[in-house]
């Protein structure tokens, strides 16, 4: 940040004793047009990183670049679900569209908060947020059979929800589930199946383990209304991985 710029600091945000009377609200606004001449208040635009004007998060023009290219790959994704491009053509284009923006770039970057879980030697193609995480599991448990006082294992599913808001990032060669303080990791190689309820509107990948049963991941929405989201993590996930 440069020093023509600054940052709303607590100071400016809790209005200050002066501010109890009338005039206070005039008051206010001078001290933020004060500063907003010297400099501003300026954030900087989440694709650019350029200053991205008065009280904005981004520029709309870099907004509209990002989502032209979100278009692309989801078109990308569709056309290799209908079978009408293959798999390893759709994952070089893939790539070298995530590749080719600055923009697009640092917009996975900053959906990603912990940005340091996702290994160096990957390249980031896609970035799903606002998910919901659970994951099951089946648990052994040796039990005696009664007969010959044999022990012999049961199997239990648990069903937790590990992670709620949370993002799903999709690499190269990995899927990353980003859960608060927390990254898993999981080269595709692990997966053994993935797919997607429509009914439920979730979707869900298995994952390799040491017991007879895998271990399943399953992803939703957080808002409901917004089944996109589950369905875009199943397609993206299915083109890269090949499946
Ligand atoms: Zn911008």
């Amino acid at each position: 940040m440069t020093s023509e710029e600054f940052c709303l600091s607590d100071a400016d945000v809790q209005p200050p004793m002066i501010l109890k009377n009338h005039n206070s609200a005039a008051l206010f606004c001078a001290i933020l047009k004060k500063k907003y001449v010297q400099g501003g208040v300026v954030m900087r635009c989440v694709f650019c990183n350029e200053p991205a004007g008065f009280l904005k998060s981004y520029h709309d023009a870099c907004y509209q670049k990002v989502q032209a290219l979100l278009n692309k790959m989801e078109k990308i994704v569709n056309e290799y679900n209908q079978e009408t491009i293959h798999v390893a053509d759709a994952k070089k284009e893939l790539i070298s569209i995530a590749l080719s923006s600055e923009l697009y770039q640092n917009y996975v970057r900053y959906e990603i908060f912990n940005i340091t879980a996702i290994r160096t030697n990957e390249t980031i193609v896609y970035v799903e947020s606002g998910l919901n995480i659970s994951e099951s599991k089946n648990r052994c448990r040796m039990v005696e059979t009664g007969y010959r006082y044999e022990k012999k294992p049961v199997w239990t599913e648990t069903d937790n929800l590990i992670g709620s808001n949370v993002s799903v990032a999709m690499t190269d060669k990995s899927v990353y589930l980003l859960i608060q303080g927390k990254a898993m990791m999981y080269p595709y190689g692990k997966i053994v199946n993935l797919g997607y309820d429509e009914k439920c509107g979730y979707a869900y990948f298995d994952v390799k383990t040491a017991s007879p049963y895998p271990h399943r991941f399953s992803i939703s929405s957080l808002n409901r209304k917004d089944k996109n989201k589950a369905g875009n993590v199943c397609l993206f996930l299915k083109c890269l991985m090949g499946y």
